[in-house]
């Protein structure tokens, strides 16, 4: 087995560590403090007062009122819950606005809706630029009267673009169309103030801001009119069938908690090293390109791309030194299909098969950044050594 302590983990945006004091306060609902929330008796009552922190504490960070908190089992939970509760509660809309490069929790679903629902679906799936950013007028355009909602990424995974879904809120709440935002990426990461936003769902998971894996959350505005996506016992007032997963639920409140207060670190520290290891690897290495807009985009992902080589040769390099980060390609049925967000960009075919997104958090260190910068070139020299593609072009 690799030793946690000497991996260098860059890849944040897969999955966080688990914060030390997340998991202490967790510790106690799975030992001793194992009652059902929904008991009569105190011992459960005591339970349910720990999830009530916690919605509590969720809002908090969200600019949101507890009662508006629905906690679910993942953030891919929370995304179908959203699109489906959306599509049920108006039977004669049938249209969805969303874009090319939501993650496949969103893209999925959307591209399966027929199948799943039993109905025809007109899905808009709206195009980004070079940048990964998106048209406003467009969006506008596309919004119509059978429109059931809009599903838009608050922050992309995979190149960290940050799209203004302030602005693209109140345009769909101007004609009257519910509005979704995957934030999965986002929370934890900027400030989100849902009091000053016309979001009526969005979605959380632990996993991503140094909470468990596991729990999600489903922000529903009230007044939004809802379909529940588990049908089942009472629980979170009817919206989602299922015992709350309590301890996932604690360590999330308080996830919620940290991440308020690290914001700043991760603006400023995690910001800076992020810029060093970006400004370091296109600076040292030749044909290497930043993927998404320099400035709209989170402070702890950079996605390069390095020109004539495989990103999943990049990572076997890489995993030789326990350097963790993902590449943009997925290997689907043997063969490598490029990443459909670098794709939508226009990433050329030579440079979105070796894209390699680094994503930092703030456990990474200035040590970690100096060996990552030192390891990198040879790495990439030498596969370049190997390519025919290289041989050819340059
Ligand atoms: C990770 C992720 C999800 C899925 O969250 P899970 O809790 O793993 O289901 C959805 N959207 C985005 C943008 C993500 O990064």
């Amino acid at each position: 087995m690799i030793r946690p302590e000497i991996v260098v983990y860059m890849d944040n945006n897969a999955t966080t560590k688990v914060a030390p004091e997340v998991l202490e306060v967790m510790m106690p609902y799975l030992q001793d403090y194992y009652g059902n929330p929904s008991s009569m008796h105190r011992f459960g009552g005591q339970v349910e007062a720990a999830v009530t922190e916690a919605r509590r504490k969720v809002a908090t960070l969200l600019g949101a009122d507890p009662e508006e908190i629905v906690f679910t089992s993942c953030g891919t939970e929370s995304d179908s819950t959203a699109i489906f509760s959306a599509l049920q509660s108006f039977p004669d809309k049938r249209h969805i606005v969303t874009t090319r490069v939501e993650h496949p929790a969103v893209k999925n679903l959307c591209e399966n809706l027929d199948t799943l629902t039993g109905h025809k679906h007109r899905v808009t799936r709206l195009m980004v630029d070079a940048d990964g950013t998106l048209d406003l007028q467009k969006y506008e355009e596309a919004l119509a009267d059978d429109t059931a909602i809009v599903s838009v990424m608050w922050a992309n995974n995979e190149t960290g673009v940050i799209f203004p879904i302030a602005e693209m809120a109140r345009m769909a709440r101007a004609r009257g169309i519910p509005f979704h935002t995957d934030a999965v990426q986002a929370v934890g990461k900027i400030p989100i103030n849902l009091k000053e936003l016309d979001v009526d769902f969005l979605s959380l998971s632990g996993h991503k801001l140094h909470g468990p894996k596991g729990v999600g959350v489903l922000y529903v505005r009230r007044g939004t009119p809802f379909v529940p996506f588990l049908v089942g016992g009472h629980q979170e007032k009817g919206r989602r069938g299922g015992t709350e997963n309590v301890a996932s639920i604690v360590g999330l409140g308080r996830a919620c908690e940290l991440a308020a207060a690290n914001m700043a670190e991760e603006n400023s520290r995690v910001k800076a090293l992020r810029d060093k290891l970006e400004q370091g690897l296109l600076s040292s290495i030749p044909h290497a390109i930043l993927n998404g807009h320099k400035i709209d985009r989170l402070p702890n992902t950079s996605n390069i791309s390095f020109e004539y080589v495989e990103g999943e040769a990049i990572l076997l390099h890489m995993d030789q030194y326990n350097i963790c980060a993902s590449s943009g390609s997925a290997c689907t049925s043997g063969s490598l299909e490029p990443s459909h967000v670098l794709r939508a960009m226009g990433v050329p075919f030579t440079a979105a098969h070796g894209s390699i997104r680094y994503s930092l958090s703030i456990y990474n260190t200035e040590e970690e950044i100096d060996f990552v910068l030192e390891k990198m070139p040879p790495i990439i020299a030498g596969l370049r050594q190997m390519s025919p593609f290289w041989k050819a072009d340059a």
